[in-house]
């Protein structure tokens, strides 16, 4: 089954991926979500122009064993694929620490790979009412939001992350969606700017300072979580 997995890509070693540990991150093909400032465009098709076999992602791992400590399954959305618990479960046997990176699109999914995972990190783009502001699609708040209440049940080792644009979300929507996480449960949160590395979407990328966080609002978010996290903000 893990044949079945659409590979549009694979990072060889990353430090960044997985907090503290030595990964390589295999980028799973095709989400059906519509982020303006994805910055993997070309793996929102379910086929991708360039595929990596499976067989040539294990074939890789089998030579990193000793010196990788993870595998992070990235994406894309990983959970679109029917391959991907089977493909963790070959990983894992080869030693590997499994991470994920997901945006919680497919619950049910997520609730069946939970258990083989080391770590995951979801992202979380808007307070859940306002979902499809940034994702172009119906009924992904509430997708998101069941996939934050599983991931938190699991008492898997998590972080939440949001990327900040500022055409996208207000400061006032970040401190809103803060309180929900912070009542749900998560203990760890991530700030992220906007990156405009990949990003199609020439409006996002012409807006300096996008990702801008005003150190006021980041302090009061601080004392909502164990750990708050400002990347590039
Ligand atoms: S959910 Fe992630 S991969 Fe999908 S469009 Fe949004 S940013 Fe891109």
């Amino acid at each position: 089954m893990a044949a079945l997995l659409q590979v549009g890509g694979l990072t060889p070693l990353s430090t960044t991926d997985y907090p503290g540990q030595l990964a390589a991150v295999v980028f799973c093909q095709g989400c059906p979500w519509r982020c303006a400032y994805c910055h993997n465009p070309r793996l929102l098709s379910r086929r991708g122009e360039t595929e990596i076999a499976w067989t040539d992602v294990v074939a890789f791992l089998e030579r990193r064993r000793g010196l990788l400590d993870a595998v992070v399954f990235s994406g894309g959305e990983p959970t679109l694929q029917r391959g991907l618990a089977a493909a963790m479960r070959e990983a894992r046997a080869l030693g590997f620490k499994i991470g994920l990176h997901t945006a919680g699109i497919v619950p049910a999914r997520l609730k069946e790979v939970l258990p083989l995972l080391d770590w995951v990190g979801m992202d979380v783009k808007a307070p859940f009412e306002d979902y499809e502001s940034i994702t172009g699609v119906a009924g992904s708040g509430a997708r998101a939001a069941a996939s934050v209440q599983i991931i938190l049940a699991s008492g898997v080792d998590c972080e939440f992350r949001t990327t900040l644009h500022n055409a996208l979300l207000a400061h006032e929507a970040v401190v809103t969606l803060a309180d929900k996480l912070s009542a749900m449960g998560a203990h760890r949160y991530a700030l992220q700017a906007f990156r405009a590395t990949g990003c199609a979407a020439p409006a996002l990328t012409a807006t300096a300072h996008a990702g801008h966080l005003d150190p006021a609002i980041r302090d009061e978010l601080a004392r909502r979580f164990d750990t708050l996290i400002v990347r590039g903000a």
